[in-house]
C-alpha cells in the first residue's frame, strides 16, 4: 500500500518542493548552447546575475522572453502604471476593492503580536514582532496573466505593515504588459514593477543590480535595491531559483503546479464536483482527484466531466491535464479517504462529503481545506481572504500557505532586575563551566559576586 501511495504522490504532484529538485537534475534543455539540467541553467543565470548585474539581467531577458530592455524601461514607468489604472473598467476596479477589503480583514485578524511574559522580581521576557522591509512579489506570466496574485501575495505584506514591496513579472502580455495586472499594482500603492521573470528576476531581487553608471561621489546607485524576502509561485526555474538565493534572502516555499483532492460521498453533486476539478486542471498542468466510498460518484462525475470539458474556453490543455494528473479513487470508506488524502497533503482539500467537519478532524496535511458544497476552491483563489500562494506537491506535510505573519520577524527580548540575574546565576555558571567558556561565567560572576 504504502508504494502504491508514493507512486500516486508522484503522478499527482508533477512538480514541487523535492520534486521539483527531481525536475531540476532529471531534464535537459539547450539555453546556452549545450545540453544542461535546468538547476545548472539556474546556477548559471544567479551566478552571471550576482556577477554582471544589469547586463546580464538585460541579455537573459532577451534570450529568454525575447524582449530588448534597457536600464530605463526594465522598470514599468510610472506614468505606465497610472494610464493602465485609468484606463481600467469601473466595475474592476471596486472587485479589487472589494477583494482587498476581504484579505486584509482576514490577514489583519490573523498576525501574531507581541507577547510579554512578566518574571517574579519585575523582569520580563517578551516576542516582538517586526514587518520586513522590503519584500519582493514573483508574478507569474508566461501562461497566463494573475492580477489575483499581486492580490494574494501584496496584501498579506501590507497586512503586515511592509512599507516596499517590488513586483516582478516576464515581460510578455500575461505579465508586465498586462494592463489589469499594472492596474491591480496601481491600485494597491505599488510603484516598483520590473519586466523580468525566471531565474534572472529572482537573482536580482536577491542581490540587488547596480546602476552601470557609478555617482560622482563613487557610491553605487541601485538600479534594484535587494529585497529581504522573495515571495510568489511561479514556473520550475521561478522555484529552483528561489531555493538557490535563499540564505542570501528569505523565501516563502517553492509553490509548483497546482492540486486540488475532492473528498465526495453520496450526498455530493456530481455536476458540481466536475467543475472544480476541471477548474484545477484548466491551470495546465494541474491535478485534480476525487476520492469517495460511494461507487456510483465515479461514473456521475466522469460524464459531467466529459459534458462540461466541451464548454471550456482551455479544453484542449484542461482534458491533457486531466489526463496526465487526474484520478477518481474508490475507497473502501470515510477512514480510508482520510488516510489517503492525508498522505497526498494536497494544496487544496475540498470535503464536499456529510460531516465535513468530522472529516476536517481526521486530516492534518493539507494547503488549504474547503468545507462544504458552498466553498469551491475558486473563492479562495479570488476573494476568500486566504492566500492562495500555497503549498503543493505533498510539501503540505511541512510547510504552509503565505500569510501576513511571513513577513514579520520576531525578535527576543530579555529585561532582568538584579534579583532576576541572582536566581538564575548558578545554573549559568554551572552551564559555562561544562562547557569551558570562562568568559561567560566571568560575565555573571563579576555581577553576583
Ligand atoms: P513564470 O512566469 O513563472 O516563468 C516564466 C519565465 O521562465 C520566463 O520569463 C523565463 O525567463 C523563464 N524560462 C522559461 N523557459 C526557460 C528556460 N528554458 N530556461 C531558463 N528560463 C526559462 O511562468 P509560467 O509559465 O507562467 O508558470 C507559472 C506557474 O505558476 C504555473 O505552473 C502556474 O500554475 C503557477 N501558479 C501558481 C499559483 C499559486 O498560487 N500556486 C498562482 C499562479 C500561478
Amino acid at each position: 500500500a504504502r508504494r502504491q501511495i508514493d507512486s500516486l504522490r508522484a503522478k499527482l504532484a508533477p512538480s514541487s518542493g523535492d520534486v521539483v529538485s527531481e525536475a531540476g537534475r532529471k531534464k535537459t534543455i539547450e539555453v546556452f548552447g549545450e545540453p544542461l539540467t535546468p538547476v545548472e541553467v539556474v546556477d548559471r543565470i544567479c551566478r552571471d546575475i550576482r556577477e554582471r548585474g544589469l547586463e546580464a539581467v538585460l541579455e537573459y531577458t532577451a534570450k529568454l522572453d525575447g524582449a530588448e530592455l534597457t536600464a530605463e524601461t526594465l522598470r514599468v514607468p510610472q506614468a505606465e502604471l497610472e494610464a493602465a489604472h485609468q484606463a481600467a473598467d469601473d466595475d474592476f476596479l471596486a472587485c479589487i476593492r472589494r477583494i482587498r477589503e476581504n484579505v486584509m480583514k482576514f490577514q489583519s485578524a490573523i498576525l501574531h503580536s507581541d507577547t510579554t511574559v512578566p518574571l517574579e522580581s519585575g523582569g520580563w521576557l517578551r516576542q516582538r514582532y517586526l514587518p520586513i522591509e522590503r519584500a519582493g512579489l514573483c508574478i507569474p506570466g508566461g501562461a497566463a496573466a494573475y492580477p489575483s496574485t499581486v492580490l494574494m501575495t501584496a496584501l498579506p505584506a501590507q497586512a503586515a505593515g511592509v512599507k516596499e514591496l517590488v513586483v516582478v513579472a516576464p515581460p510578455t502580455p500575461f505579465g508586465s504588459y498586462n494592463q489589469d495586472l499594472l492596474a491591480t499594482c496601481h491600485e494597491l500603492g505599488i510603484r516598483e514593477v520590473y519586466r523580468m521573470g525566471g531565474a534572472q528576476a529572482v537573482a536580482a531581487l536577491a542581490y540587488g543590480i547596480a546602476s552601470p553608471l557609478p555617482r560622482p561621489t563613487g557610491q553605487e546607485e541601485q538600479v534594484i535595491v535587494k529585497v529581504d524576502k522573495i515571495v510568489g509561485p511561479g514556473n520550475l526555474f521561478v522555484a529552483l531559483a528561489k531555493k538557490q538565493v535563499f540564505g542570501d534572502v528569505d523565501i516563502d516555499s517553492i509553490a509548483g503546479p497546482s492540486e486540488v483532492i475532492v473528498i465526495a460521498d453520496e450526498t455530493t453533486n456530481a455536476e458540481w464536483t466536475a467543475a472544480d476539478l476541471l477548474a484545477q486542471a484548466e491551470h495546465s498542468p494541474g491535478s485534480s482527484v476525487m476520492i469517495t466510498w460511494h461507487a456510483p460518484l465515479i461514473d456521475e462525475v466522469e460524464q459531467q466531466v466529459e459534458t462540461q470539458l466541451a464548454e471550456l474556453s482551455r479544453s484542449d490543455l484542461t482534458r491533457q491535464s486531466l489526463d496526465e494528473f487526474g484520478a477518481l479513487i474508490l475507497v473502501r470508506d470515510r477512514e480510508e479517504a482520510a488516510e489517503l488524502a492525508d498522505t497526498l497533503a494536497t494544496e487544496h482539500l475540498h470535503i464536499t462529503c456529510n460531516d465535513p467537519e468530522e472529516m476536517l478532524d481526521r486530516i492534518r496535511a493539507a494547503g488549504a481545506v474547503f468545507l462544504g458544497p458552498h466553498a469551491p476552491v475558486a473563492v479562495g483563489d479570488y476573494a476568500a481572504g486566504p492566500s492562495h500562494v500555497l503549498p503543493t506537491g505533498a510539501t503540505a506535510r511541512f510547510a504552509s500557505g503565505l500569510s501576513s505573519n511571513d513577513f514579520l520577524r520576531t525578535n527576543s527580548v530579555i529585561s532582568y532586575t538584579e534579583a532576576n540575574l541572582k536566581s538564575v546565576a548558578g545554573d549559568v555558571l554551572l552551564m559555562a563551566d561544562k562547557e569551558g567558556l570562562t568568559a561567560h561565567a566571568a560575565s555573571v560572576a563579576r555581577r553576583t559576586k
